[in-house]
């Protein structure tokens, strides 16, 4: 199938599987895979390391932000595909445990933050064939994106799926808390006042509780061969 140069902004609730899904797209389309997240999880550990949340966990938004000019968080191809870098140091697992997951989405919420991520993310823009996944991609980051899909899943399937992805890279998470960190991080992400998540009016409901990989993948191409006819 030759897809054309197009940006594929996948967006929904957490841990719906959309960075699985993505990375299977831009394998099979030929395309470069973004996450979004992962820079909202590099900025929320360098706000942890910094002393700028507190021990209730709030956050300091005002030294948060003067501290952005001075802060390089980046990705960088690997051959296993893209790391997420604070300056020299690769920090792709740090930025994977629940403490990092219990603070991300009140940094997310600091408007500084988004517009730090945004200019970031359009950078890879440009040239199309991309496939970029988050809260935001299609209603802010790329509303012009020519495929829009908001990804969603039972609760219990998507905690399930989080709990044994934290195993599988040798953390220990109790299953209550990595469900109760979705909920809480889907309310704030919801809640916001900039770019909440929020379905784009154009964008293609994927429900994928009872989907396998392979029957996204037919799903997906099918929709791509419908609206682009190749
Ligand atoms: O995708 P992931 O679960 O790794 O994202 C972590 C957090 O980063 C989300 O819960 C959300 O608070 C924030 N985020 C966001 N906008 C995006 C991507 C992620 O606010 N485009």
């Amino acid at each position: 199938m030759k897809v054309p140069n197009i940006i594929i902004a996948v967006d929904g609730y957490s841990s719906t599987g959309k960075s699985s899904f993505a990375k299977l797209i831009a394998k099979d389309f030929g395309f470069l895979y973004l996450d979004s997240g992962a820079m909202y999880r590099a900025v929320t550990l360098y706000a942890m390391e910094n002393g700028l949340i507190d021990p209730d966990g709030k956050v300091d938004a005002a030294g948060l932000s003067a501290a952005l000019d001075a802060l390089d968080v980046h990705f960088e191809a690997t051959p296993e595909g893209s790391r997420t870098f604070i300056g020299g140091r690769d920090v792709e697992n740090e930025i994977r445990t629940l403490e990092v997951s219990s603070h991300v989405s009140p940094v997310s919420a600091v408007p500084q933050v988004r517009d730090y991520v945004d200019t970031r993310l359009r950078l890879f823009g440009k040239s199309g064939r991309i496939v970029m996944d988050g809260r935001d991609i299609g209603t802010t980051v790329f509303p012009d994106a020519q495929l829009k899909i908001f990804m969603t899943a039972d609760v219990d399937v998507r905690a399930r799926r989080r709990y044994d992805e934290m195993r599988a890279k040798g953390q220990d998470p109790d299953f209550e808390s990595v469900k109760k960190n979705l909920l809480e991080r889907d309310y704030i992400d919801s809640h916001r006042e900039t770019s909440p998540l929020k379905m784009s009016p154009d964008a293609i409901v994927l429900d994928n509780s009872e989907m396998t990989f392979d029957d996204q993948m037919k799903w997906i191409r099918k929709v791509v061969q419908e609206r682009f006819g190749c």
